[in-house]
């Protein structure tokens, strides 16, 4: 049985497939089983910060396997210890607790907040069209229905504010409301950067009620903005951030940071995970994170993707089939005028060899590795300008 058969008789359904299995990946390009090259402008959806085999990820997973993997939390784990140090010195947040995905980062926010509100204020405000993950309580924050189905009822304490709509926002708000959870740049959702202002009237609000302000910046975080945090673009310094993709350069880890006023709620006993923070995760993404903060990779990310947005926003200006393009950094979209473009488009691309995705339906979505160059930027928008 060759991996599709296997892959349909023995593993959920839960995915929708792209007919390719790939075999190694090298800086830009994933390699499949017919020795076919793909350039990767999704980065196994914003996770390769550092592109496929980078000598830095490789060189840190051969030293530390051959030390530590796991020990669980019952012990005290210097990886760990080093790396909460390193984000937080790099942040405006005081304390970390680690864990395994985003959702589990979401979770635990989630959970933080409940603390934080005493029994007396339970409700989180969250936004239309927002992701934060496909655990029960990160699906009920995220406002977005169709993700909903089958599985209600679902946890209760979750509204849903329009994005940019201060007023809605006060409105929803009442005195059980502990928290507002938001997404600097939807991801999922279509990538739909937020307005500052807005962004800025949410922060002084939450400020004025002692509510928390929460950034999921799962997708966001890690330098692909062009700032490790995206928060820095805002002006703004939450209370939470949620972190994990870039984190761990391909390995699975989420972190969730929070201020002493919040983190002091989490005690003995309250929260905790088996594999959060092991040392082998630790260690392999303190060196992503530092190879991200010091090596000029933000920057590079900031001017690859501000030459990337004005070509996507010229083919917007010349497509009949394109409405816009948005993004920040390397986090970046074409709002196609249906969902069934977006669907071709991506399907065209495979055909063409570069690996893009959709995002929010009919927004076809650009994540590459941070190393990306311009040359490789040309290559997908000679495509796009062929295709559009
Ligand atoms: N939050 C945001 C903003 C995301 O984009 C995602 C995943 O796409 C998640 C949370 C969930 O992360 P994970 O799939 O690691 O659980």
């Amino acid at each position: 049985m060759n991996v599709f058969d296997k892959t349909h008789n023995f593993i959920t359904g839960t995915y929708k497939r792209f007919p390719v299995a790939f075999e190694r990946g090298e800086g830009m390009y994933l390699y499949d089983d017919r020795g076919s090259e793909y350039l990767d402008f999704l980065a196994g959806i914003a996770v390769n910060v550092l592109g496929h085999s980078h000598k830095i990820i490789k060189e840190a997973i051969a030293y530390q396997s051959q030390r530590l993997i796991h020990v669980s939390n019952l012990y005290y784990i210097k990886e760990q210890a080093d790396l909460a140090e390193y984000l937080i010195g790099h942040s405006v947040l005081d304390k970390v607790f680690f864990c395994n995905s985003g959702a589990e980062a979401n979770e635990s926010a989630i959970k933080l907040a409940r603390l934080y509100g005493e029994g007396k204020r339970y409700k989180i405000i969250t936004m239309e069209d927002s992701f934060h993950g496909r655990t029960l309580a990160s699906l009920s924050a995220t406002g977005q229905k169709k993700y909903h189905k089958g599985f209600e009822p679902m946890p209760a304490g979750f509204e849903y504010a329009k994005l940019d709509d201060f007023n809605d926002l006060k409105d929803k708000a009442d005195d059980k409301t502990v928290a507002v959870i938001v997404e600097f740049i939807q991801g999922e959702g279509g990538i739909n950067v937020a307005d500052r202002d807005y962004m800025k009237k949410v922060y002084d609000f939450c400020k004025s009620r002692d509510m928390l302000f929460i950034a999921d910046e799962v997708q966001t975080g890690g330098g692909r903005t062009g700032r490790f945090f995206a928060y820095e673009h805002f002006g703004i310094e939450p209370d939470i951030v949620t972190l994990a993709k870039s984190l761990g350069g391909g390995l699975p880890i989420g972190a969730m940071l929070a201020k002493d006023a919040a983190a002091k709620y989490f005690t003995h006993g309250t929260h905790g995970s088996t594999f959060g923070g092991s040392p082998f995760v630790s260690y392999v993404s303190l060196q992503t994170v530092k190879y991200i903060v010091e090596s000029g990779l933000m920057k590079h990310a900031e001017e690859v993707g501000a030459y990337f947005l004005n070509k996507l926003k010229d083919i917007a200006k010349k497509s009949k089939d394109v409405e816009s393009a948005s993004g920040m950094g390397l986090i970046l979209g074409l709002h196609m005028k249906d969902e069934e473009k977006a669907t071709n488009l991506v399907a065209k691309a495979l055909d063409n060899k570069i690996l893009i995705g959709k995002a929010g339906g009919s927004t076809v979505r650009f994540e590459p590795p941070l190393i990306v160059e311009k040359e490789h930027v040309d290559i997908v928008i000679d495509f796009l300008d062929n295709e559009l």
